[in-house]
This record gives structure tokens, C-alpha cells and sequence, in this order.
């Protein structure tokens, strides 16, 4: 293909306008009134990331005007929730500054609901305060209009640029516009990359017409970790995948329904189920499992192991609630305003929670490091409290110079959800206005060969297809390439069954993942001969090779870490228990980017809060 080159030169780009690329925007332009701010989307700000539809709840916020919870508070209900293992510095940095940004909400508009009594925000539960959140994302959205000199939307970023003057120092990213097909370069001093998670990595329950519904946002394609990874930043905690108990076929939440509405679980025969596993669970994980509140991992493991002893489905008691007029009309909005697909399951399935009590089930697993786990990019802490090694110079500036994250993209922040993804996306924005603005005059060098070696990798699966296409008349299997959809559910299929996916109660052993990574670099290099029909298929494309880059770190993260530590989420069958003596550490991966070789090694866990 022809495309012509648009080019683009900044100070701060920022790479996917969700929540934390947003925060990103409106903080780039307080600290760097002078400074040129470019944003690229892959799709409009406005409807784009994981909040895209709307959420019910900011799940997020301390309180501390009222004294209802501290910074620290939120660092340790994290560190328990994921069996010890966060970095506290970034969590510590994230829940002091988030309540500013949830109240910058309330000031741009967002409805929140108020406890009739005390006027405080309306808890849902100790960390989440309920919204009527249908506009939240163009709400934010707006925000990072108005701060931004340029919003590219339609861009699907591809690949970062590098300074070729100085080793290790990102230059800028390149991508093309998903509607008119132009390849875009923007040069820049600072990037920072907030471009989501992770789905669709796993095969997902939904198959056949429910394929695109997944939980987290089926857009979610591991951008964040891929265009960090080819660029050669360390990831860490990429195991650390997430299982969610959520509402069978629709997938909807269940955070409301269990805080706000005391819903509560049985198994098929009506009966509590979680103290059948307790002393399974005490052989697994020791003294985690009598930790308050129980960490999530090891409630799902309670359910999985129910279901695997014949006594599903699982089922969440709505019955009760559901009398209350004003608890079933909470349950029915909750779902309306982020989840609509739930509402409408259970119309066709004829499944009125007020006589039935509807199904539970767990997730395929998904990947992200702003929800309730914490796989993404090692990045520098806070200079007034990190320790040394979790600092080398700018917040949240990954192992590549001048490169930032935020949100899902940044590892080791785990709860932060929308709220601190987008006070992250502040955090991270205000360091990268201060190493701009250190940089003085210094230039960098991004040449044309570079640009050029790009634009045709962009493009070749368009080429793939055209020149492929002659050889067959009808039908979509070719002997020259291969369609994105195929290739996705070969890299479901591959992670599902050697990676710890639902088709094998997400078991997994060494001689597993050492076959799934033989598998996963074969599919590497079949990705070559991908195939696009036309610009929405090389988007698919694109989205594919970064889902096949997170699932490489996933693989090669779990083969590492010789323990099961989040039972619930995967279990090591060659290693089925907790090992704090040699494993309560982060693991940290690199790709070399030249060579494509993984390097593991492991970092402490400094527990800064007591
Ligand atoms: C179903 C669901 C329910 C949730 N419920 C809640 C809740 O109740 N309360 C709460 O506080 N949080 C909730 N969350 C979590 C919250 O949505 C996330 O924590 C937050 O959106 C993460 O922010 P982010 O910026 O990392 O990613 P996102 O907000 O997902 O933004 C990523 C952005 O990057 C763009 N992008 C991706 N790839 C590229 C690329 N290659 N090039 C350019 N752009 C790209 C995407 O289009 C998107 O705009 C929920 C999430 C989901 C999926």
C-alpha cells in the first residue's frame, strides 16, 4: 500500500486515551504550560478503553476528608489482596494523590450519589464510592481535549521509536490511521504509554456469536506491554493474571451485588461452599487464607473447586435483595450503565433475579495492572519514598529513558482501577514535564531508515493478502497466510491449554510452558504471514502481534516463578504451593529486542507500609 506519511513532532506524546492516558493529557498541560502534548487513540477518546461504556462504581477513592481511610490503608488491603506481593511505593504514591482526581470528577460534572445522611459520596464498599458513571469517560475525555494541542484518534500505534544517539532512549511511535490508512510518526521527547491491557490473550468462554464479549474490554490488546516490551523495558509480575467470579454469559459485575446489595453465594444444592476448601486452601497458601478480607484468589479457588467436586453452578442469592424495590432497581442500573450485555442474557434467557438466582462463573484469565492484579512495566517510584532499587530518576519512567506508563501499562500498582489509573496518568505526566524540561536543547535522532523499516512492516500483512489472494478462489484458507481471526484463536487456544486457561482448570507445569513457549515463537513467526483484507483487518492484525508479545512475557513469567502463589488465578501442578521462602520477590523479564531472548531475574519486595 501507498500511505502517505503524516508527521507529527512533540514534547510528550501520549499513547492511548483511556483513563490513564486522559490523566496524562491534563497533567502534561499544569506542568508544562509551554510544552507541545500530543495524544494517539486507536479509537475516539470519547467512547475508547475500559470504561468506555460507562462504570457504576469509582472503585478508588480514600476518603481522607472524612477520615474514612488513609493511603496506607489501601497499600495494605492491596498487599493482602495479592498474597503480599506489590510495590507499595507506587501504590502508596497513587492512593495519596487519588482522591484529588476523583474529586476533579465531581467538578467537571460526573454525577455522584450521595449518602442521604452523613453527605458523603455513597460507599458501595470500604474503597468504592457509586456514580451514576454512564458519561465518565467522555467526561475525562473532555478534560484531556482541552489540555492537549493535538487528539489523534483512529491512530493504532504500533512500535515506539528510538533516539539512535543515545542507547535505550525512546524517540517518539509510529502507527497508522485505522480509517484512512496514513502512517503517522511522532517524533517526541517523552512517551508515555497508557494503552490498556489485555484480553482476548486466553480463550475466552464466550465462543461462536458471544465471542466478542469478554470481561475486560475485548479492545484491550496488550498494547501496553508489547510497545514497551519491543522496545526492550522490563516487565514484571506478568503471571499475575486475573480471574474474575463474575455473572455467567454476560460477565457482568458482581462488586455492587456483594457490597451494596449483600447478595451472597451457594453452591447448586443451596448450601455455603467456602469452608469445604478452607483446610485445602490452609495446605496451599498456610496463613493467607485466614487474612480479612479473604484475598480474591483464593475465593475463586474456593469456587473452582467446588464446581471440580460436581456441586455446580455456583449461584449468587438475589432473591432476597431483589424484594426491596429500591435494592432491585440498584441491581438492574448497575448493570445498565456498564454492562448492558448482562441485562440483556438474562432478558433472553428468561432469568429474573427476583425468582431466580442467576449463575456465576470464573473468567478466562486476563492480563492489566490497574484492576485487581499487577502485570505491566517495572518503572522508577517516587523520590521521597521509594528505595534505591526501585528508583533511577523520573516517576514512573520505565528501565527506557524518557518512556512513562500509567495505568494497566505500569506493574506492581495493583487497585488503582479507573481512578488511580488516571491519577497515575498525572503522576506519570508531571515526571515526564520535568525530564522534558531537563533535556534542555538536547535533540535526538530518529532517521528516515528507521521511520521507513517500520512503515513496511506496518503494511505488509495488506501485501500478504493482496499477493496470497490470487492463490485461492473462494474461501479463507490460504496457503500463503493467515487471517487474524485464525491466528487469534490459535494463540487462545495455545495459552488456554498450556498457559492456565479455563479448558484446564488453569493448571499449568514447567514441561506445559516450555511447550507453550515452543509454540508461542512458532506462531511468531507465522504472525509474518498475517493477512489483512483491508485497513480493519490490519488493525486486528497489529492488535494480534501485541497480544502475541503479552502472552510471550505471560509464558515465560509463570515458567519462572516456581510456586503457585494466587490459587484462584493458576496453579503450578509441578509446584502447588505458596513459597515465601524463595519466592516472595517480584519477578522481572526482558526481551532483547535485537536478539528476541528472554532474561528473568527476581527484585525484593520492600514492604515500605507496616
Ligand atoms: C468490565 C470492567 C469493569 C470495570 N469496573 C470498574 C469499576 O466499577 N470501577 C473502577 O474504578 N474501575 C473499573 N474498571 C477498571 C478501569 O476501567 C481500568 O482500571 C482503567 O480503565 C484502566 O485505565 P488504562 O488507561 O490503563 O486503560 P484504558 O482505560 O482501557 O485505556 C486504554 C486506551 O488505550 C487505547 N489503545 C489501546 N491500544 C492502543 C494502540 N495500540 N494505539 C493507540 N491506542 C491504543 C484504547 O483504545 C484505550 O482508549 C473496570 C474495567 C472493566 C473492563
Amino acid at each position: 500500500m501507498r500511505a502517505k506519511t503524516v508527521y507529527e513532532d512533540c514534547d510528550i506524546l501520549v499513547v492511548g486515551g483511556g483513563m490513564g492516558g486522559t490523566g496524562a493529557a491534563y497533567e502534561s498541560r499544569y506542568w508544562g504550560r509551554d510544552l507541545k502534548i500530543v495524544v494517539a487513540e486507536k479509537a475516539n477518546i470519547d467512547r475508547s478503553g475500559a470504561v468506555a461504556q460507562g462504570l457504576y462504581a469509582i472503585n478508588c477513592y480514600m476518603g481522607t476528608q472524612w477520615g474514612e481511610n488513609n493511603p496506607e490503608d489501601h497499600v495494605r488491603y492491596a498487599r493482602n489482596d495479592l498474597m503480599g506481593l506489590v510495590r507499595e511505593d507506587l501504590a502508596f504514591d497513587m492512593a495519596r494523590h487519588v482522591d484529588s482526581a476523583v474529586h476533579k470528577f465531581e467538578e467537571w460534572g460526573l454525577p455522584f450519589m450521595r449518602n442521604p445522611k452523613t453527605g458523603r459520596y455513597q460507599r458501595e464498599g470500604k474503597w468504592q464510592i457509586m456514580i451514576h458513571g454512564e458519561s465518565y469517560k467522555p467526561i475525562v475525555a473532555d478534560a484531556a481535549r482541552k489540555s492537549a494541542d493535538k487528539i489523534y484518534n483512529r491512530i493504532m500505534v504500533t512500535h515506539l521509536l528510538m533516539d539512535e544517539k543515545k542507547p535505550n532512549r525512546v524517540g517518539g511511535a509510529v502507527g497508522f490511521n485505522v480509517r484512512t490508512g496514513a502512517f503517522h510518526v511522532f517524533r517526541a521527547k517523552a512517551v508515555i504509554v497508557s494503552a490498556g491491557g489485555a484480553s482476548h490473550i486466553f480463550k475466552p468462554r464466550s465462543v461462536g456469536e458471544g465471542m466478542g464479549r469478554t470481561w475486560y474490554a475485548p479492545w484491550s490488546s496488550g498494547s501496553a506491554y508489547a510497545l514497551s516490551i519491543q522496545a526492550g523495558a522490563k516487565m514484571t509480575q506478568m503471571e499475575n493474571r486475573i480471574v474474575l467470579a463474575r455473572f455467567k454469559d454476560g460477565y457482568g459485575p458482581v462488586g455492587a451485588y456483594f457490597l451494596h446489595l449483600k447478595t451472597y453465594t451457594q453452591n447448586a444444592y443451596g448450601k455455603e461452599y467456602e469452608s469445604n476448601w478452607y483446610e485445602d486452601t490452609k495446605a496451599m497458601v498456610g496463613e493467607y487464607i485466614d487474612h480479612h478480607p479473604v484475598p480474591t484468589c483464593l475465593r475463586n479457588h474456593a469456587l473452582i473447586s467446588e464446581v471440580k467436586a460436581g456441586r455446580g453452578p455456583i449461584h449468587m442469592v438475589t432473591k432476597e435483595a431483589f424484594q426491596d424495590p429500591h435494592l432491585e432497581e440498584v441491581g438492574w442500573e448497575n448493570f445498565l450503565g456498564m454492562t448492558v450485555s448482562q441485562a440483556v442474557v438474562w432478558a433472553s434467557q428468561d432469568i429474573d433475579p427476583k425468582y431466580i438466582n442467576p449463575e456465576l462463573t470464573t473468567s478466562e484469565p486476563y492480563v492489566m495492572g490497574s484492576h485487581a492484579t499487577c502485570s505491566g512495566a517495572w518503572c522508577s517510584g517516587p523520590e521521597d519514598l521509594s528505595p534505591d532499587e526501585y528508583q533511577w530518576g523520573y516517576n514512573r519512567m520505565m528501565t527506557v529513558e524518557g518512556l512513562f506508563g500509567a495505568g494497566d501499562a505500569i506493574g506492581g500498582t495493583a487497585h488503582a482501577f479507573s481512578s488511580g489509573s488516571f491519577t497515575e496518568g498525572r503522576l506519570a505526566a508531571k515526571a515526564a514535564v520535568k525530564y522534558v524540561k531537563d533535556l534542555r536543547n538536547a535533540t535526538m535522532t530518529v532517521s528516515d531508515g528507521q521511520i521507513d523499516g517500520f512503515k513496511k512492516a506496518v503494511y505488509k500483512p495488506l501485501e500478504n493478502y493482496k499477493v496470497g489472494r490470487n492463490e485461492i478462489v473462494s474461501g479463507t484458507v490460504s496457503p500463503s497466510y493467515l487471517l487474524p481471526i485464525q491466528g487469534l484463536q490459535r494463540l487462545e487456544k495455545t495459552m488456554d491449554e498450556y498457559v492456565g486457561g479455563i479448558s484446564v482448570n488453569y493448571m499449568t507445569n514447567d514441561k506445559l510452558l516450555a511447550r507453550g513457549i515452543e509454540l508461542l515463537n512458532i506462531m511468531e513467526e507465522d504472525f509474518e504471514h498475517l493477512g489483512a483484507e483491508d485497513l480493519h483487518q490490519l488493525q486486528r492484525a497489529w492488535e494480534l502481534k501485541h497480544r502475541l508479545l503479552a502472552s510471550q512475557s505471560v509464558a515465560q513469567h509463570t515458567l519462572y516463578r516456581e510456586e503457585t502463589r494466587w490459587p484462584g488465578y493458576y496453579y503450578r501442578g509441578d509446584h502447588m504451593k505458596l513459597d515465601d521462602e524463595n519466592w516472595h520477590c517480584l519477578t522481572l523479564s526482558r526481551r532483547d529486542p535485537e536478539t528476541g531472548d528472554w532474561a528473568m531475574e527476581k527484585a525484593p519486595v520492600y514492604h515500605i507500609v507496616d
